[in-house]
């Protein structure tokens, strides 16, 4: 199996390019002029080297834009000639990518939907193959990181070395104000099995709304992301798609403007014996969690001898709703949310669960 854990060079390409990677422009190639005019007012800010833009847009419900497809990319062709901006646009089918090539596209992505479903993702491996072009891979739509990995490996098994991934969010099954719920863990989690991949943050489809964007990208720099790909037209408000999250390229500038890069070390004086001492502490903490976890788990299966032994069933509604209230009630004392404190002791109560209903079971067996 291909394992791109150890594989350094997967950075190498991005490299030269700058770094934190800017890449901006519209969710869609809408006439020449949007796509030129736009183009140009993003070159102008100095900070973005890669252009984006939809030519194949893949629509929830058919009727909607679709996209200008193969004529759009002379328009993007443009744009390099004339502003120098590298070019990306999404490609789902073997047909967009020998399009892309032979029109000269710099960078090719692959969409959301697409990852989603490995035929797809191995035939635009295949059709890549013997060609030296950089692909950059979005999160499919469920948080599943093996499918992502999974994608990123076709890729590289077909020869594609320069390789980055795209963190766009994850579909919300709950009611959030965000488009996309982002799931940090994922990319965390994609980034320790891939240590040299760039990943960069997508924070407009992340968001679905300008409003939160600054807040997203920030985050993204504060865990060492490699770049961000944010959607900006010229005049958003009158986009043909993702209206609502795209940013004019003034608000884009100001928004880079107040980024905070931070590096991932410091050369301060004692930096590195401060951190080491805290996290000492957090090293002690996290021991003593798991050790009362732990003991914890043993009560539960005591209590779950006990309950079987009386014929009693697991599930204590009134002890459950107990428990929460008067948990939310100290944590909020400690300075500790609701949300959190619920989703804890969630989880904890789910173990405890399946602990007692082996306890039980085990004993109820053996009597028999
Ligand atoms: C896009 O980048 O415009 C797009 C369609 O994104 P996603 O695949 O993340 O939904
Ligand atoms: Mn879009």
């Amino acid at each position: 199996m291909t394992k791109l854990k150890n594989i350094s060079t997967l950075n190498n390409w991005f490299q030269n390019l700058s770094e934190p990677l800017i890449i901006a422009g519209p969710c869609s190639a809408e006439s020449e002029e949007q796509v030129l005019k736009t183009a140009k007012q993003i070159a102008d800010l100095g900070k973005v080297s890669v252009y984006r833009s939809g030519v194949w847009k893949p629509r929830t419900r058919p009727g909607n834009f679709e996209g200008i497809g193969e004529d759009a990319l002379q328009w993007l062709k443009s744009v390099k000639s004339e502003t120098g901006l590298l070019i990306a646009v999404e490609v789902a089918n073997a047909d967009h990518v020998t399009k892309a090539i032979n029109a000269d596209v710099d960078i090719l992505w692959i969409g959301a939907r697409t990852t989603s479903n490995p035929f797809s993702v191995q035939e635009l491996a295949d059709c890549l193959k013997g060609y030296d072009k950089p692909i950059m891979v979005k999160n499919p739509i469920n948080p599943d990181v093996q499918l992502w990995v999974g994608a990123l490996e076709r890729f590289y098994k077909a020869g594609v070395t320069k390789l980055a991934a795209i963190h766009r969010g994850f579909y919300p099954f709950e009611a959030t104000t965000l488009r996309n719920i982002p799931k940090w863990e994922i990319p965390i989690e994609l980034k320790s099995m891939c240590h040299d991949l760039p990943i960069i943050c997508d924070p407009s489809h992340i968001a679905g709304n300008t409003e939160y964007i600054p807040e997203i990208a920030q985050k993204a720099m504060d865990l060492n992301m490699a770049g961000l790909m944010i959607e900006t037209h010229y005049d958003p408000s009158i986009a043909l798609s993702d209206m609502l999250q795209q940013l004019t390229p003034n608000e884009l500038g100001e928004l880079l403007n107040d980024l905070v890069f931070r590096s991932s070390s410091s050369t301060n004086d004692g930096f590195e014996s401060v951190l080491e001492t805290l996290r000492e502490q957090i090293d002690s903490i996290d021991t003593q969690m798991l050790e009362l976890l732990s003991q914890r788990m043993n009560v539960v299966k005591d209590i779950g001898n006990y309950k079987s032994k009386n014929e009693v069933t697991i599930l204590q509604l009134r002890r459950w709703e107990k428990i929460i209230s008067t948990r939310v009630k100290l944590g909020k004392k400690l300075g500790l949310t609701e949300e959190f404190v619920k989703k804890l002791l969630q989880l904890v109560h789910k173990e405890s669960i399946q602990r007692q209903a082996e306890v039980m079971n085990k004993i109820s067996s053996k009597d028999k």
